[in-house]
């Protein structure tokens, strides 16, 4: 079965799904446009899910030791008094550990069980597609043809354009500012504190470091120009770990969030995976570990179509909508309590918090 396949894109979706190909028989070539040399700064927080996924990929060894475990994920409201507190690893029993970990270490054991194959500088420039095949053109101006192509290359996506399969992502209007902090205060649990229309998460990442994920909703404000500032200005005022935390930070990344919602996520023989097909709001770390599922099932139903590409797709996509579906909808649930007053939001999280956050976990605990 030698199909020729490109992915385009070597994030973890990318990675994810290059891996997952060759361990059901392909070898398929993978196009970075980014330099070798370009490497996460922020951290990630994988659910018990997305260490389902990676087991099933074969990288839980190489990630065992590598950031920390997360065993609760403890709510405050922004004075840092305890909302309620998820049983993380009760959750996810049976399934994965829950794990926070360095981007950078992430991306070096997927890129590793790859066996290191990705062309790097090479962005995918236009496609043409065909009944059975697809050329692509490359930025360097070569073109090559494909039995199939992966659209593995993220929200703001080409290949998803070039195939008509979607504009361009919407904005949630969410900003979002990560960074991670050496010598903050001492924490073992996943905290979140959870203000108007904002939130600051920190969770403890190995090392003895921390990573911070702060978000506010402000669909129109421009990036501020120093954003560390700015996250003093909107967090200052915060009380748990937070002051210690911001006395520490050093750098602070700003990013955007959107969301991708599409019809349909392949056309002839060109499929979108990961962000490319259903970025969602980050709220609730899931974007990796769908990734990684994607890669999961796409191994597995090109394997048992036997190289039959259209049977392939047509099977994957009815495995992965439903739970791509399920964490859209429960991020976007979740991001319409930010809207709520505290003063009415917090004495229902206190009440019933446990259970509503529960619930947009649980449709993701069913093997895949
Ligand atoms: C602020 C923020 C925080 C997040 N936190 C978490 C978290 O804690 N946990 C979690 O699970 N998820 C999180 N996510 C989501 C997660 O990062 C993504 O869902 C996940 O990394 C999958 O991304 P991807 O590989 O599909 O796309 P990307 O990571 O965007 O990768 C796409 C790759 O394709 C390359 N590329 C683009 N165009 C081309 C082209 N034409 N030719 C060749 N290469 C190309 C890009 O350079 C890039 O390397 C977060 C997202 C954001 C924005």
């Amino acid at each position: 079965m030698t199909l020729r396949i490109l992915v385009v894109g070597a994030g973890i979706a990318g990675l994810a799904v290059a891996r997952a190909l060759r361990l059901a028989g392909f070898r398929p070539d993978v196009v970075e446009e980014a330099p070798a040399t370009t490497s996460p700064t922020a951290g990630i927080y994988l659910p018990g899910n997305a260490s389902r996924a990676l087991r099933q990929l074969g990288l839980d060894v190489p990630l065992r030791p590598l950031g920390d475990l997360i065993f609760r994920q403890v709510f405050l409201d922004s004075r840092g008094r305890e909302l309620f507190e998820l049983d993380v690893a009760g959750l996810w029993a049976g399934v994965g550990e829950s794990r926070a970990l360095s981007r950078a270490d992430l991306q070096q054991v997927m890129l590793t069980a790859v066996g290191g194959e990705v062309r790097y500088d090479t962005a995918a420039r236009d496609l043409e597609i065909f009944d059975r095949t697809v050329k692509v053109e490359f930025d360097d101006g070569s073109v090559a043809e494909y039995d199939l192509v992966i659209g593995a290359d993220g929200r703001r996506s080409t290949i998803r354009a070039k195939a008509g399969l979607g504009g361009p992502a919407t904005p949630t209007g969410q900003i979002v500012y990560r960074s991670v902090v050496s010598g903050g205060p001492p924490l073992s649990d996943w905290t979140a504190l959870l203000g108007r229309r904002s939130s600051f998460v920190a969770m403890p990442m190995g090392g003895r470091r921390l990573y911070c994920y702060a978000d506010e909703t402000a669909p129109e404000a421009p990036s501020p120009a120093d954003p560390r500032a700015h996250l003093r200005e909107l967090f200052g005022s915060f009380g748990g770990p937070v002051p210690a935390i911001l006395d520490a930070v050093e750098t602070v990344s700003v990013a955007r969030t959107d969301e991708v919602v599409l019809k349909s996520w392949s056309r002839g023989p060109v499929l979108l995976v990961g962000d490319a097909a259903h970025a969602t709001g980050p709220t609730l770390a899931q974007g990796a570990a769908m990734s990684l599922e994607d890669a999961v099932v796409l191994g597995e139903e090109l394997r048992a179509a036997a190289g039959d590409i259209r049977v392939a797709l047509r099977a994957y996509e009815a495995r992965r909508r439903p739970r791509c579906g399920a964490v859209r909808d429960r991020t976007r649930e979740r991001d319409r309590t930010r809207d709520v007053p505290p003063a009415l939001r917090d004495p229902m999280l206190r009440r019933r918090g446990l259970r509503i956050f529960a619930d947009h976990y649980r449709v993701l605990v069913p093997p895949l």
